[in-house]
């Protein structure tokens, strides 16, 4: 049995639902059905969602929320009609126009995509409506309490054979609509796949798998046809977002293998996620990378022999909200990633801090760089990996700034100016894949 989850763009307009009705029919193992907001039917389109983020701002500066919720209200219209269902949204979208006016929140505004998507599929396939709100709770940290939901997902799900349910929210303990963080019907999907003892979760979207290079900057990347849920995790972080990050937890702990798949060609093979991930012949499962990046150095003599200097560093990251991607230390020495926007927003704070925690000799922030990571879980024990990737990074003329490598050794990731980020992906892409 599968749970397969539609994302925004296969579901944009009423040719896409009927195509995805078509996948969803013609393969009887898919019992389970998760939906986003209709995506962008073109380029210069806006997504549902965020037409409905849109909505809720134009409602709290005072327009009229009939008006305000309108383009939202006629995109789905104009789905309902040209599928030619006979299901009346209109009380529907009255109860939403209501609830915004008395104040409903930007989360519940936002989870309205997913909801009316998902009322369409359930009539499309004449399969019941499966009510997230009444069944995947948030903890009061904001993410999902993944027993609680499981449980009762479980419930609500009874003894139904199949069902079809919103994505990207669910609520709160206590009541009240809750949203995952953007892209979060994944996290939906593989929670549901979970809950229905799926042995597969099937994610659908707009492209034809997990590429071993970003395409918008190695255009003839291919598809990586197996990889291990470890590897998904590295790749997502550093720019591959193809998949939802938080979509591996549920899956791996159940291990149930993740199918990428494409609505546009049901017929490719696309990429499985899974425990055991590919027998790749070459150590290297894929490559990504990010720019965008800023590096705080610190420097005091003897920083190796005094315990807790790092720890300290650290507290005024935390006190002042700046998550860091890597670290990488020398004795006297420590650098730290993170994403310049990040730093710039508290640069001085930030500096004021690490000084009255640490004294440093010398701080200095510097942006431009930009971060490349090789993956791949065979690299492990695999003597010449890091050379081969340093030495076509070095025969192309470019300068490594940084280079972090855990003992784990599932990804290298080294750290370029931005402006030599592209001819460097080029290079690795090139060692590994071409050579
Ligand atoms: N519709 C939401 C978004 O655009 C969630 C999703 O599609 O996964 O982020």
């Amino acid at each position: 049995m599968k749970t397969a989850k539609f994302g925004g763009t296969s579901l944009a307009d009423a040719g896409r639902f009927l195509q995805v009705r078509d996948i969803i029919l013609s393969d009887p193992e898919i019992r389970f059905v998760v939906v986003s907001a209709p995506g962008k039917r073109y380029k210069e389109d806006t997504k549902i969602t965020d037409l409905l983020y849109a909505c809720y701002d134009s409602v709290r500066h005072g327009v009229d929320a009939k008006h305000a919720f309108r383009p939202v209200a006629d995109r789905f219209r104009q789905i309902v009609k040209e599928l030619g269902l006979s299901i009346n949204l209109e009380p529907e979208f009255k109860n939403v126009e209501s609830d915004l006016e008395a104040g409903a929140s930007i989360d519940y505004c936002a989870s309205r995509g997913e909801y009316f998507s998902a009322l369409i599929m359930s009539a499309l396939l004449k399969w019941p409506l499966i009510d997230t709100a009444q069944c995947l709770f948030f903890d009061h940290n904001g993410g999902p309490n993944l027993d609680m939901a499981n449980r009762e997902l479980k419930r609500v799900i009874g003894e139904s054979s199949c069902g079809v349910m919103p994505g990207f929210y669910g609520a709160m303990a206590g009541g009240g609509i809750r949203t995952f963080a953007r892209g979060g019907s994944d996290i939906s999907g593989a929670l549901l796949a979970n809950a229905s003892g799926s042995d597969v979760y099937e994610n659908w979207t707009d492209v034809p798998g997990i590429f071993n290079g970003d395409p918008s900057t190695v255009p003839d990347a291919d598809v990586i046809p197996a990889m291990a849920y470890e590897e998904i995790r590295e790749l997502a972080y550093m720019g591959a977002n193809v998949l939802h990050e938080d979509a591996v937890f549920p899956a791996r702990r159940m291990g149930i293998p993740i199918h990428m798949r494409y609505t546009l060609d049901p017929s490719a093979p696309g990429t499985v996620i899974s425990a055991s991930g590919g027998g790749s012949p070459v150590p290297v499962t894929g490559i990504s990378g990010r720019r965008g990046y800023a590096t705080v150095q610190i420097e005091k003599e003897s920083m190796n022999s005094t315990v807790g200097y790092c720890r300290r560093i650290l507290s005024a990251f935390e006190k002042n909200g700046v998550p860091f991607d890597h670290i990488a230390t020398g004795l006297g020495s420590v650098s730290l990633v993170a994403p310049v926007g990040s730093v710039e927003d508290c640069r001085d704070t930030l500096i004021a801090d690490i000084t009255a925690a640490v004294n440093p000799d010398s701080i200095s922030i510097e942006k431009g760089l930009a971060m490349i990571s090789v993956v791949g879980s065979h690299m492990a024990g695999k003597p010449g990996v890091a050379g081969r990737l340093l030495s076509a990074i070095g025969r192309a003329g470019i300068n490594v700034r940084m280079i972090v490598q855990g003992t784990r050794e599932i990804n290298i990731t080294v750290g370029v100016n931005e402006q030599d980020y592209e001819k460097a992906v080029h290079a690795a892409h090139r060692e590994f894949f071409r050579a």
